[in-house]
């Protein structure tokens, strides 16, 4: 899921004064902004009352179920089209991706309520750990299901690096080296021998993604 924390709200309040807005609507996001705690109903709630409590006017709020997704955005903008049309400006309680579907489908000025930070695992409720930087060349079968690019802070596809002291990170020196750990994984499953993961082909993380699965016109 997409981790997310909450923006500066000076800069939000900052973006609504420089935009002359006195109305706003708030519009959140179901998926990950919700398991994350920063833009579900909750968070929602509380920032529409701080905003209120500033002098602004919330003409509405809501929360998309997957606010990323364009057609399910649209419905939903719609469906609060009144209370947006009434609004001088959207507030987004959701990541990046989800500020910009908004943007694409409502005709008012839009603007981010979250910082988004990574791609993540849930380890614990509130605790999120970046596992995966989708660098679109996945290594993981040869290094036990312990992400080189992401866990060692180098991003090392080989290692341990020099600074590697008693098996501990020497950038994150709380941490175990993350070369070591896929070591111990690959010996444990009797896979230890010789590991040399060839160089990466950079050009497949070259931005932005796109993908198309659907099936070329006419061939259904
Ligand atoms: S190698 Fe790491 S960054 Fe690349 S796809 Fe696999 S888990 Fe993600
Ligand atoms: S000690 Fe290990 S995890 Fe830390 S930077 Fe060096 S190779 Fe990467």
């Amino acid at each position: 899921m997409i981790i997310t924390t909450p923006r500066d709200w000076s800069r939000i309040e900052a973006n609504l004064t420089d935009l002359g807005a006195r109305r706003v609507f708030i519009m959140g996001c179901g998926q990950c902004a919700t398991v994350a705690h920063t833009g579900g109903e909750p968070e929602v709630r509380e920032a529409a009352a701080r905003l209120e409590a500033a002098g602004w006017e919330v003409t509405g709020w809501t929360v998309g179920e997957v606010t990323c997704h364009l057609g399910g955005t649209k419905l939903e903008s719609r469906k609060h089209g009144g209370e947006i049309g009434d609004a001088d400006a959207v507030l987004v309680l959701a990541c990046g991706a989800g500020v910009q579907t908004v943007a694409d489908s409502v005709d008012k000025p839009v603007f981010p309520g979250l910082e988004s930070l990574f791609l993540g695992n849930v380890i614990r409720n509130g605790i999120f750990e970046e596992r995966c930087q989708m660098c679109g060349e996945c290594v993981l079968d040869q290094t036990a299901g312990i992400c080189p690019v992401t866990t060692c802070p180098k991003g090392l596809l080989n290692g341990p690096c020099g600074g590697m002291w008693d098996g501990m990170c020497e950038v994150l020196t709380d941490r175990e080296c993350t070369h070591v750990r896929i070591r111990r994984r690959l010996s444990g499953q009797g896979r230890a021998g010789i590991r040399t993961v060839e160089p990466k082909d950079f050009s497949k993380t070259l931005k932005p993604g796109a993908l198309n699965i659907r099936p070329p016109r006419g061939s259904r």
